[in-house]
């Protein structure tokens, strides 16, 4: 389908961005690869009368390290970041799950911050982020603020992002030397994840197995507790909420869910 008509505004700073956001108001959506809103708009899903484009503001792109945390501008793409030398040496756990992000071309398109933003369940990056400890910077008219991973996916497509508000970077803890794992089940090779499962040094985080990113809280406790790898990975799905859809019923996803960190746990990545 055709979207609605729209008028299109290219951003030239994160500080131009927010000023648009606040003339303009609910009728503005933010642009970055447009992977997500896209779509949405072509459904009709989404109808924004004022598309502000940010993909191309240089100060929200790049990877830099800045002590013990990459610092990683919201404008990256996917690509960027599975490609990324430091990132595939600090937190290669993140680099490897934006190497599994759709197709090339989505690749090349999307970015962490429109990832993040959309927040879809199912989605890989934001599950990444939980796992690592993660953190995302906020900026809007009020000022700059930084939101845990843990605090930021608050619903279904919901994040704590304001009106008005713009995320401009993301924070992520350097873990050169942490075992990590990454398990992602597809129906076909570069789909979305019917269940994801991402663990590294006693954090586990899922994918799909509810409205937001999860943690598997119970299974973590368990390995803190001495428990083995199997016997944590049998809590996995204790306090998730899947849902249903044509690929896979309740019951499949919290089995999934359970051999998946299992395999997560003994540091497969798939
Ligand atoms: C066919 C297909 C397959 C895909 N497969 C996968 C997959 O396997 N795994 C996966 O994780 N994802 C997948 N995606 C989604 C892909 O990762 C998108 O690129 C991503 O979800 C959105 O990023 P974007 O930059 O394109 O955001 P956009 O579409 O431009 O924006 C998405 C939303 O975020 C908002 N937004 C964007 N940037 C910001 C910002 N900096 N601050 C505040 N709000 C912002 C926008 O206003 C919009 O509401 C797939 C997409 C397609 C089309």
């Amino acid at each position: 389908m055709i979207p609605a008509p729209f008028d299109y505004v290219q951003a030239e700073s994160a500080a131009h961005a927010i000023a648009l956001l606040a003339e303009h108001g609910d009728d503005a959506k933010l642009l970055a690869g447009g992977h997500s809103l896209l779509p949405m708009m072509k459904l009709r899903l989404a109808a924004p009368e004022v598309l502000i484009d940010i993909a191309r503001v240089p100060e929200l792109a790049g990877i830099t390290r800045d002590g013990d945390e990459l610092v990683i501008g919201a404008a990256t793409r996917h690509a960027d970041l599975a490609g990324s030398a430091l990132v595939r040496a600090q937190a290669p756990l993140l680099a490897h799950a934006a190497s599994l992000v759709g197709d090339p071309q989505i690749r090349h398109r999307g970015t962490i911050g429109g990832s993040l933003a959309h927040a879809d369940p199912a989605a890989d990056l934001p599950m990444a982020l939980v796992a690592l400890g993660g953190s995302v910077q906020l900026s809007g008219p009020d000022g700059a603020r930084a939101v845990a991973a843990d605090d930021f996916f608050t619903g279904f497509f919901e994040t704590a992002l304001e009106p008005g508000e713009l995320l401009t970077a993301v924070r992520v803890p350097c873990r050169p030397d942490a075992v990590w794992g990454y398990q992602k089940f597809v129906r076909r090779a570069n789909d979305w994840a019917i269940v994801g499962v991402a663990t590294i040094g006693g954090r586990i985080a899922l994918a799909n197995m509810g409205p937001v990113p999860l943690r598997a809280r119970a299974a973590e406790d368990a390995l803190a507790a001495g428990a083995s790898p199997a016997e944590a990975a049998r809590l996995a799905a204790e306090g998730t909420s899947p849902g249903e859809d044509i690929h896979a019923d309740r019951g499949y996803r919290e089995h999934l869910a359970r051999v998946l960190t299992r395999r997560a746990l003994d540091g497969e990545h798939s």
